[in-house]
């Protein structure tokens, strides 16, 4: 803050405020607004005022949280049966049809290493099902999980494929020592780095770790996908306040630049669970936990007319839109 003022923690310029929420929609019962400011130049977002690191603690400590690496599984909820009517099933059978995107995989990465295997690590490894992948690709694989339950699932996965010890606690702000003493050829964050308090040195961090060829990778909510356009703090992977950051492929690309990387390839991902069962209750909760708060007492929209008035805008638009997360490599300049 200078002179009372919010300033962009990319390029330093004043940042205004760009909406609100009245309250974190996993706890309703609790009246805590929440603002988020926006650079008009950087197309970034974050909460301001930035939160104490006992209420981000806080914030996690709701039910059914689900450290969310991004792999929602779309596939499932497009199999669910329960009460779905034969709309809600055309409108998700034509978007899962209509969904280029594709998941990070070892084989979306170039690494060329001698004589040795290449090594990833991966800050928010969650439960190492993405490092069991790598394993899997012939990677010698290390994370980082600040979560003690998903930490000891990711450990006791990845010995039986004989990597012992390799997750350690912390976080990208704060690297364990002997994660930090070594140089990965990838170093991946997905749906980590809008959970951070300190975007800077999170990727400066990050740098660090990078041998001289080394990617780094990383996936975040794409807030330029129309949806979140729409709805804002009331789109379901805004998740306020647990997501601090709020980027578009712009911002991200931005904030890398300024660390001295080069984006090397963007890609999108996730654009039939935006239509799923799953997603649409999630909007249902989270329009009834505002409403809640909101003296007005508006009536909640119609989410199935909602969804597919976004299906029939965002399904021949461009990627930026249509999808809601992306995915940037980048190397060091
Ligand atoms: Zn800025």
């Amino acid at each position: 803050m200078v002179d009372g003022r919010q300033m962009c923690c990319v390029c330093g310029e004043p940042v205004s405020e760009r909406f609100k929420v009245p309250c974190d929609y996993r706890r309703p019962e609790i009246a805590r607004e929440y603002s988020v400011y926006w650079c008009q130049q950087c197309d970034l977002g974050q909460i301001q005022p930035r939160p104490s690191l006992n209420e981000i603690a806080d914030s996690y400590n709701v039910e059914n949280y689900y450290t969310h690496d991004g792999s929602t599984d779309e596939r499932a909820s497009r199999s669910t049966p329960g009460s779905r009517t034969i709309l809600d099933r055309l409108r998700t059978h034509l978007s899962w049809r209509l969904d280029c995107g594709t998941e990070l995989s070892p084989e979306e990465i170039r690494v060329t290493v001698e004589d040795r295997k290449p090594t990833i690590c991966e800050i928010g490894c969650g439960n190492g099902q993405c490092l069991l992948q790598f394993a899997g690709a012939g990677y010698d694989v290390f994370g980082v999980e600040p979560d003690s339950s998903a930490l000891d699932v990711a450990n006791s996965e990845l010995a039986k494929v004989g990597m012992e010890g390799r997750v350690l606690c912390g976080t990208a702000e704060e690297l364990p020592e002997s994660v930090r003493s070594r140089r990965y050829d990838v170093v991946l964050m997905s749906h980590v780095l809008e959970h951070c308090l300190d975007v800077n040195e999170a990727i400066s961090n990050s740098r660090e770790l990078l041998s001289a060829n080394g990617v780094l990778v990383i996936e975040v909510p794409n807030c330029a996908a129309l949806g979140f356009q729409q709805q804002l703090g009331a789109w379901p992977w805004a998740d306020i306040p647990r997501h601090l950051n709020f980027f578009t492929p712009r911002s991200l690309e931005l904030l890398l630049t300024k660390h001295g990387l080069q984006v090397s390839t963007t890609v999108f991902r996730g654009y039939c669970r935006q239509f799923s069962k799953t997603w649409l209750e999630n909007e249902r909760q989270i329009y009834s936990a505002f409403a809640r708060h909101q003296s007005t007492g508006t009536a909640l929209p119609g989410f199935n007319s909602r969804a597919w008035r976004l299906l029939i805008r965002s399904v021949f638009a461009r990627p930026a839109l249509k999808y809601d997360s992306v995915r940037i490599a980048a190397r060091i300049r």
